[in-house]
């Protein structure tokens, strides 16, 4: 990806994407924002970009958890607490993690090793570039096989839950890993309460055997479960992008969805004008 003048421009293979403007001046879009736009609150993600987002303890303690959990580093450890600004996906620096994150493209993969870790996946909608970032992928038989996408909670209570927006986000790596064309047998969010003695990457087959039981749910300690993701028809999949897409390209306002659960634990809700919780 390039800036050239006021466009940016996606060189992929032999074709060029010249990336409409988008909102925000954002460059391309995290396959999560289409989870949080149809899950979640829309118009959050709107003051996420127009006033920053808070960086708190938890962010910070789930990057590390992440980062035991994968063995990888995180790009997010060196942020500082309290509010930032959104810049990963806008300006030069938007360029810059893009062209950092296709050092780490799929199709550079080697599916020989038992897994890969934070490999990127890129899909092509109206010209804008949409990236996902699953968090792990197994291979098995030279093939990649499973995306696994992991949460962290502090709270045990919370595992069984999976949100609709989590479900949608470990979803688009599967329609964009088929998109792309490696068709892997499934996806599933990996629930861990931080700070347990479980490491992913230690229990790969465990987590295998698991997926290909089948089951929706999986307790594998007191402390990690497993949801599998039922994954409906890439055109179902398609809607919910476009439906996205339409407010980044500025064809519609966003939409709020105040709720006492969503604007409770939401950092804009005392200015924010549909707040139910001041
Ligand atoms: S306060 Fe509520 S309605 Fe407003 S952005 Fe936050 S979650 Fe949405």
């Amino acid at each position: 990806m390039e800036l050239v003048g006021k466009y940016a421009v996606l060189h992929w293979g032999n074709e060029e994407f010249t990336i409409p403007r988008l909102k925000h001046g954002v460059l391309f879009l995290m396959s999560g924002y289409v989870g949080s736009q149809i899950h979640g609150c829309e118009y959050r993600i709107h003051l996420d970009y127009l006033r920053g987002r808070i960086v708190n303890e938890g962010v910070i303690n789930g990057l590390q958890e992440h980062s035991r959990q994968l063995g990888v580093n995180e790009d997010g450890l060196g942020l500082e607490l309290g509010w930032n600004p959104i810049i990963v996906n806008r300006g030069e620096e938007g360029v810059y993690f893009f062209n950092s994150k296709m050092k780490n493209w799929i199709g550079y993969a080697d599916f020989s090793k038992p897994f890969i870790q934070e490999a990127s996946l890129v899909m092509i909608r109206r010209n804008v570039p949409i990236l996902g970032l699953p968090d792990l992928i197994i291979n098995l038989d030279n093939k990649p096989t499973y995306i696994l996408e992991l949460k962290t909670t502090n709270n045990s209570t919370n595992l069984k839950f999976m949100r609709g927006r989590e479900a949608l986000q470990a979803e688009s790596y599967f329609h964009m890993m088929n998109y792309l064309g490696l068709n892997p047998r499934g996806a599933a969010i990996i629930k861990i309460v931080r700070g347990s003695e479980f490491r992913i990457i230690d229990n790969i087959d465990l987590i295998i055997r698991s997926l290909d039981g089948g089951e929706d749910f999986v307790r594998l300690t007191k402390y990690v479960v497993i949801h599998r993701i039922n994954v409906r028809d890439f055109n179902d999949f398609l809607k919910d992008v476009d439906y996205s897409l339409d407010y980044w390209l500025g064809l519609r306002n966003p939409r709020p969805s105040p709720s006492r659960g969503l604007c409770s634990g939401c950092e804009h809700r005392r200015y924010c004008p549909y707040s139910v919780v001041r």
